[in-house]
């Protein structure tokens, strides 16, 4: 009969999820020597939405070791963005801005299972198929309890060790367990419908269209564009092209479930460029998926034996691509953290708070960017103008050029302002273009 009994019974570091958040610091932990556990609920490749990630990702993946893996892979390369929003037009270039190496439009179940067998070839011990169900973290040693479904039945176990970590995405499941998860302000809460086409054109930097099967050549750009009630993202990759809806969810709730679909694709057969540009396109009905009321953000994250880090310490709307990199930049502080309070437990309250501060800093610095005015919602203002003084001028450029593309990012600039931040005059910006020729 199957057992758990390969899983083991104690460790250092458990960790909950093996997204792009888990993967990363189960791998840099296991790097270190840390025996690191990674529970993931169901098997890899799964599905997953968030296809397009902006050039600064390379650093960390080339800390975790993930780097090679994904050049290998020959995902595609984009341009740049192009943003269509209350019909002025605008387009950055990441080439301006002195990357070196290139964004990417990814295919999620497979970049996502590229970083798990990373952090296995690591050294950490990864199970699939097993959910965590809950952690006690009231003991001396915290203790997860688990079923595991890899036979089929669901069976029951338990790990001991010295730090939780959190990295369950939007089921925050420490959260959960805290009460801690608060959604942001009602005008800001939003629902995402999307999909995937075949054979749909695409955008370059030219402000041209060209055939699907020419992805591997022309670089294509993240387009995006706004419509009445929200805005819309088409990204194209190898085989497909994930399209998407961010709507406010009060219009969403109106619909009930099976209309969201029928919305979904009227609207793009009648929004601008985007009926263009899907004109010719396959459906593929089976990938239609919806998230609703994103845009959270938990007020706990760290302490003395648990870490939340990626999408289950908060989440914000996606338009600037940071939620894979937020996910690897609290990946890249957790490592640090607990490998310095296992070196000397006695710091380990300390590492904890810094650990905390640095999630919150970059959780601001991406919701100023997306969305509109905040009135707190976690966001300490201070914290995210002290890191934006330290963000690596190349990365603080480009997200200054890609907030004049939207009408979001108000507090993004005014934070830049009050930090003594602006835009150098002769280094590269968003570029405003008449028309695209599509
Ligand atoms: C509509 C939309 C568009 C987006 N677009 C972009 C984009 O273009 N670029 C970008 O960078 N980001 C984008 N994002 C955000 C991005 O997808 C997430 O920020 C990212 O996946 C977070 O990684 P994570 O590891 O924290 O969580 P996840 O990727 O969600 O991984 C969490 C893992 O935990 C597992 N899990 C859950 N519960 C348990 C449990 N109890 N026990 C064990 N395992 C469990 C899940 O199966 C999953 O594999 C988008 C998000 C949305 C909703």
């Amino acid at each position: 009969m199957f057992t758990n009994a390969d899983i083991p019974g104690r460790c250092d570091v458990v960790v909950i999820g093996g997204g792009p958040a888990g993967s990363s610091v189960a791998a840099l932990l296991a790097k270190q020597g840390v025996e690191v556990v990674v529970l993931e609920k169901v098997s890899h490749p799964r599905p997953q939405v968030g296809e397009s990630l902006i050039p600064h990702f390379w650093k960390y993946a080339d800390q975790t070791g993930a780097s090679p893996l994904i050049e290998r892979e020959g995902f595609v390369a984009k341009a740049g963005g192009i943003a269509v929003w209350n019909g002025k037009i605008s387009r950055i270039a990441f080439s301006e801005f002195g990357f070196t190496r290139p964004a990417l439009h990814v295919e999620r179940d497979v970049f996502d299972e590229l970083l798990l067998k990373n952090a296995e070839s690591q050294g950490a011990k990864v199970f699939q198929q097993v959910a965590v169900r809950e952690a006690d973290l009231g003991l001396d040693y915290p203790q997860v309890k688990y079923l595991d479904r890899r036979g089929g039945d669901a069976i029951e176990g338990s790990i001991v060790c010295r730090f939780v970590i959190d990295a369950s995405g939007s089921s925050a499941l420490l959260a959960g367990q805290f009460k801690s998860k608060r959604l942001v302000d009602s005008r800001m809460r939003f629902l995402s419908l999307w999909g995937h086409f075949k054979n749909s054109r695409y955008v370059a930097a030219d402000g041209r269209s060209y055939a699907a099967t020419e992805v591997g050549e022309v670089k294509p750009v993240t387009f995006v564009t706004s419509f009445e009630d929200g805005w819309i993202w088409h990204i194209a990759m190898r085989q497909y092209t994930s399209v998407g809806l961010v709507i406010n969810t009060d219009k969403a709730r109106a619909m009930g479930n099976e209309q969201r679909e029928g919305f979904f694709l009227d609207t793009l057969k009648t929004a601008p460029y985007i009926d263009k540009l899907l004109d010719k396109a396959e459906y593929l009905p089976d990938f239609f998926s919806q998230r609703p009321d994103y845009s959270y953000y938990s007020t706990r994250l760290c302490g003395e034996n648990f870490y939340c880090i990626g999408d289950a310490a908060s989440f914000v709307d996606p338009i600037y691509s940071h939620g894979v990199l937020n996910a690897f930049y609290n990946a890249s502080m957790t490592a640090l953290a607990i490998t310095e309070s296992l070196k000397d437990p006695s710091y380990r309250v300390r590492h904890a708070q810094l650990c905390e501060n640095r999630i919150r800093q970059f959780y601001g610095f991406s919701r100023s960017l997306a969305l509109g005015e905040f009135g707190g919602d976690g966001v300490d203002s201070e914290l995210v103008r002290r890191f934006m003084r330290q963000v690596p001028p190349v990365e603080l450029e480009l997200m200054l050029a890609a907030s004049a593309m939207s009408e979001r990012s108000e507090n993004f600039l005014r934070l830049a302002q009050d930090a003594g931040l602006s835009l150098h005059p002769t280094r590269a910006k968003a570029h405003f273009m008449e028309a695209l020729a599509l």
